[in-house]
């Protein structure tokens, strides 16, 4: 067993993790970082399947992530667009297939006027609730105690248009049923990204993909941060702690260290046994955060043969299994890679389903989507976070109703020693590798100038 003495010990080498070394290294501190996997990236992770390069988790920035293109330039990667290039496909309730340009979905003018509204009212709420303090709004418990869902139906009485608008936030980024968190959750969703019209909007939300790939922005950092200072396969099971300092311990590696970040996503936090155990206040706001649940569909083939027909492979639709599509074809590869989403209750009926059924599931779709063409990718690989032990699902975490006007406010508190910090507790760049970024450095400095202090 190794003992380090450090000035701050890190638990979890993802990109908040990472971050966070290396601004304390720049502050001239000492780091060491322990972590579970065999691995850097957390939820970032490249894969090599059957030749192809996959990006298995996190990967798209969109233009306001600016800590994260900041980080970026530091580190000297480039990224290159998506490709958006042709139409886009919409499937409707009826299953009824069209190809439409523009924004809006082609679902009938009253439909989209009150897609609209919705829009509107979302933008207003988000143009006024501080990402950092979502419980601050003056109508914070009242957005936080009634679902998503009722609050979308109290809004319009349109379900179709409820469903579309839903499908953004619910199925497409806090990966839960839009009854199951509150309005105030899918408010901050819309605010940390500068307003609900950014993410109902592919092309910003979605805007870039960084030359090689995310998972090597960690690795990167890993890097710089030399020998002897990230330690892989190590979990800290058990973290000891005093007012002065803490004592982290992970397999075969022990560290002493004056400050700890638990740079781990919150649904983690009782996996450590804390001695002695955390506050009243923590071990209650802790179990009020958990995953969603997503399978990221990879589909590789000779080459993007929905370009042919004028399809920018770009699909939505509320009610199929896979409920949107996109050209993810990998820098300078002449093969073509679709992306696709299957969420939260499909997810799990997926799932359910043995290997065959379940790809012929998701290929149906593809093809009902993008042509028969579809039916027959030389690569097939889903994305399965729910079964990794130190993710437990994807993308992020969130509260559960009522959760976050009132467990919110004390998340950011550091217990004596030891500071939380990943995307997951962000406002700008909320459950993003950019609310990573930021996290890292501003739990960085608030060590070090404490440290200082
Ligand atoms: P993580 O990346 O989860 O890192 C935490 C680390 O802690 C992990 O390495 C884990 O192994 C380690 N750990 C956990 N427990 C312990 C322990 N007890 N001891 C030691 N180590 C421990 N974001 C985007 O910006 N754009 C996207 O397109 C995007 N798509 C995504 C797609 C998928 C499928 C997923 C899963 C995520 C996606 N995200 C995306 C989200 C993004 O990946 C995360 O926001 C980001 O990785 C969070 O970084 P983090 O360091 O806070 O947490």
């Amino acid at each position: 067993m190794r003992q380090l003495d450090r000035d701050v010990v890190i638990v979890g080498a993802g990109p908040t993790g990472l971050t966070a070394a290396h601004e304390l290294t720049k502050a001239g501190r000492s780091v060491a970082v322990l972590e579970a996997r065999d691995r850097v990236g957390g939820r970032t992770w490249t894969g090599e399947v059957d030749g192809a390069t996959l990006e298995i988790g996190g990967q798209w920035i969109s233009p306001d992530q600016t800590a994260l293109y900041a980080l970026l330039d530091e580190l000297g990667i480039d990224t290159y667009a998506r490709h958006r290039e042709g139409s886009s496909v919409f499937v409707d309730h009826d299953g009824n297939r069209r190809v439409y340009d523009g924004e809006d979905f082609p679902v009938g003018e009253e439909t989209v006027r009150q897609i609209h509204r919705l829009v509107e009212v979302m933008d207003r709420y988000a143009a006024e609730i501080d990402p950092d303090l979502p419980w601050a709004h003056p109508e914070a418990k009242q957005l936080d105690t009634i679902s998503f869902h009722h609050w979308l139906r109290e809004q319009v009485d349109d379900p179709v248009a409820v469903d579309c608008v839903g499908l953004f936030i619910a199925g497409g980024m806090l990966t839960k049923p839009a009854t199951s968190f509150s309005a105030l959750q899918a408010l901050l969703m819309a605010a940390s990204a500068g307003s609900f019209s950014h993410l109902v909007d592919e092309d910003f939300i979605l805007d870039r993909r960084v030359v090689g790939t995310m998972q090597g922005v960690s690795q990167a950092l890993a890097a710089r941060l030399g020998d002897d200072v990230v330690f892989l396969d190590n979990p800290v099971l058990r973290l000891e702690w005093t007012a002065e300092g803490v004592v982290a311990h992970g397999a075969d590696v022990v560290v002493r260290a004056r400050r700890a970040i638990l740079a781990v996503p919150p649904n983690l936090y009782g996996r450590v046994s804390y001695e002695p155990a955390l506050p009243r206040t923590q071990l209650v706001a802790h179990q009020h955060q958990s995953m969603g649940l997503v399978i990221k569909v990879h589909a590789v083939y000779d080459r993007p043969f929905w370009r042919e027909a004028g399809l920018s492979g770009t699909a939505f639709s509320p009610t199929s299994t896979v409920q949107e599509v996109y050209d993810n074809t990998f820098h300078e590869d002449a093969r073509g890679t679709l992306v696709g989403f299957v969420s939260d209750e499909k997810a799990d009926a997926v799932w359910a389903l043995d290997e065959d059924a379940r790809r012929k599931v998701i290929l149906d779709d593809l093809a009902l989507f993008l042509g028969d063409e579809a039916r027959e990718p030389q690569v097939f690989y889903l994305s399965d976070f729910g079964s990794e032990e130190w993710t437990r699902g994807a993308y992020a975490t969130s509260f559960d109703l009522g959760g976050l006007h009132r467990f919110g406010p004390s998340q950011h508190d550091p217990v004596g020693p030891i500071f939380f910090a990943s995307s997951d507790l962000a406002g700008a760049g909320y459950q993003h590798v950019d609310g990573a970024v930021r996290m890292g450095r501003r739990t960085a400095a608030r060590i070090v100038a404490e440290l200082d202090g």
